[in-house]
């Protein structure tokens, strides 16, 4: 009976002859009465599983409630519904005073079907009233971008946070959730957040089978603009976006395609709003070949035919990065997502999550530096340069914003006063430090899982829809055709042979000093340059000199990718071994299925192939005969075999083919204990005996 209804609102009102996948699900359950978060992308046809059940509840004289934070958005879906026929209103900061008197009236009157409101609307008490003297018509309460109220999220919004008070006074009959982008973690959250019980989760809509995906290592801002430049040059028709981490980089970027003969345009917030729009409406009416953003482009944003988006920086986020990639090809014909991945972008992001979460202690002496010297707060260079550690001006700038939010800091005439919250009269929302060092952290382990998409050895899709929850993801374990690690174009390699001793050293040495050290450091021990004495009876200690810490950090994430390490949360995580990495270390499994991050350094690339050649002039018959000589001295010794010496030493000797200790103490790799311990068995090796 209920599927005929929804099935003639979906057709008369709406226009649509079926439901897209994912809605029937979610549209039964939010008429049930059963609490539901559901999450899926922008474009997946999210609105309609609370307008359709709105629309028909309206029927029996319902009112359905939806919360939004973007004024935009409800402004296009009022006169969308308006245009279907539907009652219904916006109830916004943006009204005139006479207008929202009027419409809380009608609201009170039963005389909308659907009203959108934004968050702060139930901190105000004529509104409360106008809700309440609604009593049971109150149909269902949806409330959309629900990522804003987990502090998880990326948008968090503490206005948010007050709607669980209005879910708990209201008790709408059904209450749905929804978002376009949530971790797992957020999910839950959101659930809790509205004190929603027995919850039913719905994430789908993430996989797009006609966007290819793909990552590609850049070093240095001059490979990252000529390859960002040529990615545009040939993409496939359409138009391109690039996303820049910050307005400079997005200048700069802009600057290098008009250069290049581009019809380029830059979009940012720090932008005057007619140069803004101007860039929007040439870009939407197809007069560019690319527009250059920040992430303050794209809400609403709704262009069919982008055939190629290039993350020029990396994003912070794997959410942000797909909901930024996922404008591209809105039309369903194939297009490119291409991520440009520099280690030093890694570090940019990280200063920039630093300078927005200032830590206590900076709050502390700027508000005591204030106190003493008013004047300062006039001049935020002068300020920075009573600082003994010298902070950005970025940093600075957060810790005043957030004292002055917390009524710590009272203006006067641009000069920065430090009072206490109650001589301000008014209320100040309480300090949360524990709260701001919490999402820091949380902001910080999301952009570790970024990086880890860009060292991803496997499927991005995979990758990206596991990281979801969406149960597509299965679909796709076994690989896809439209990433380039499942095409096997670049990205990743499988490992060389040396590459598996190598990881080997790696294990041994984070099974040695389980959970006490990070990437970094156990990449200095393996390199044998760190100073720690306590590690001096650590036999892998060094077994790895000449190898460069980039490429032992990239063979470490690799590692954690395929869950032979793990890494501890936090600022300073610590890598621990696994028990799939235990039994590869001890020679009990391989790592055959590991891939590594290729390298689209020339030079580097160059080196490689003159070892492949070096290696086909080694006299096989020779090289078997010091592998099994090395074999037998380690079991000997219960070492591993590099422990003796390593397969680059190995292939020097076989190349050398020293006669005489005195030869063989010249080749690298052999110090005079090398020589002195296994001299003579090489030497037997060598000569064949
Ligand atoms: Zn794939």
């Amino acid at each position: 009976m209920v599927a005929d209804q929804l099935q003639r609102v979906l057709t008369d009102t709406f226009g649509f002859d079926a439901l897209r996948p994912g809605q029937a699900e979610v549209i039964a359950e939010v008429m049930d009465g059963r609490p539901v978060v559901t999450v899926m992308p922008t474009g997946a046809g999210k609105s309609l599983c609370y307008q359709l059940p709105a629309v028909l509840l309206g029927e029996q004289n319902g009112v359905a409630l939806v919360v939004s934070p973007l004024i935009a958005l409800m402004r296009d879906q009022v006169s969308q519904l308006t245009a279907n026929g539907v009652a219904a209103a916006a109830l916004t900061s943006a009204s005139s005073q006479a207008e929202q008197s009027e419409l809380l009236d009608n609201l009170r009157r039963g005389e909308y079907t659907i009203v959108y409101v934004a968050p702060e609307r139930f901190r105000s008490p004529r509104f409360i009233d106008a809700l309440a003297a609604l009593g049971d018509r109150l149909s269902l309460l949806a409330v959309d971008e629900a990522h804003c109220i987990s502090e998880w999220g990326h948008e968090f919004r503490p206005d948010y946070r007050q709607l669980k008070h209005a879910v708990a006074a209201l008790k709408p009959p059904r209450l749905i959730a929804l978002t376009a982008t949530a971790t797992p973690e957020v999910r839950v959250d959101i659930a809790q957040q509205l004190g929603m019980a027995e919850t039913s989760f719905h994430v789908r809509g993430f996989d797009r089978k006609n966007l290819h995906l793909s990552v590609k290592a850049v070093s240095g801002n001059a490979q990252k603009t000529s390859t960002m430049v040529e990615l545009i040059r040939t993409r496939n028709g359409g138009v391109g976006l690039v996303y820049a981490a910050t307005r400079k980089n997005a200048e700069s970027y802009n600057a290098a395609l008009k250069d290049a003969g581009m019809r380029s345009r830059v979009y940012h917030a720090g932008l005057p709003d007619v140069d803004r729009h101007a860039s929007q409406d040439a870009f939407m009416s197809g007069d560019l070949d690319v527009i250059v953003a920040t992430n303050a482009f794209g809400m609403g944003v709704d262009k069919a035919n982008i055939r190629l988006v290039v993350h020029a920086d990396l994003p912070r986020s794997a959410e942000a990065y797909y909901q930024e990639a996922g404008r591209a090809g809105r039309d369903g014909d194939s297009a490119r997502c291409v991520l440009l991945f520099s280690h030093s972008d890694v570090r940019l992001q990280q200063y920039l999550i630093d300078i927005t979460y200032p830590g206590a202690d900076m709050m502390r002496a700027l508000w005591k530096t204030l106190k003493a010297n008013p004047a300062l707060g006039a001049d935020t260079e002068r300020l920075r340069e009573s600082f003994d550690d010298k902070p950005s001006t970025g940093s600075l700038q957060s810790a005043l914003q957030y004292l002055s939010k917390h009524g710590y800091i009272a203006w006067d005439s641009g000069v920065a006063i430090a009072v206490q919250p109650q001589q301000l009269g008014g209320t100040f929302p309480p300090m949360d430090i524990p709260g701001l060092e919490r999402r820091a952290d949380s902001e910080k382990s999301k952009l570790h899982r970024m990086v880890d998409y860009a060292h991803h050895p496997g499927c991005r899709r995979e990758f990206l829809l596991s990281y979801f929850g969406d149960p597509a993801s299965a679909q796709v374990a076994a690989g896809c055709t439209s990433c380039d690690t499942c095409r096997g174009e670049g990205g990743t390699t499988a490992l060389t042979e040396q590459q598996h001793e190598h990881v080997k050293v790696l294990l041994n040495i984070v099974s040695q000093v389980s959970g006490r050290f990070g990437r970094g450091r156990i990449a200095s021990v393996a390199r044998g340059d760190d100073d720690d004495w306590r590690l001096g009876e650590l036999p892998e200690r060094g077994a790895l000199r000449g190898q460069s810490t980039r490429y032992l950090t990239d063979l470490l994430r690799s590692l954690e990718s395929a869950s032979l390490i793990e890494r501890s949360r936090g600022e300073y995580p610590t890598l621990k071994i696994t028990r799939a990495g235990e039994r590869v270390a001890f020679g009990e499994d391989s790592a055959d299925g590991l891939r590594v991050f290729a390298s689209t350094s020339k030079r580097k690339r160059k080196r490689k192939a003159a070892a492949v050649i070096n290696d086909a002039d080694l006299d096989p018959q020779m090289v078997e005969r010091l592998r099994a000589m090395r074999l037998e001295l380690a079991q000997e010794m219960s070492r591993p075999a590099y422990h003796v010496f390593s397969n680059r030493t190995l292939d020097a000797i076989a190349r050398d083919q020293p006669e005489t200790l005195d030869a063989l103490g010249e080749v690298p790799g052999i110090g005079p204990k090398k020589l002195e311990a296994y001299g003579e068995a090489i030497l037997a090796a060598v000569r064949g005996g």
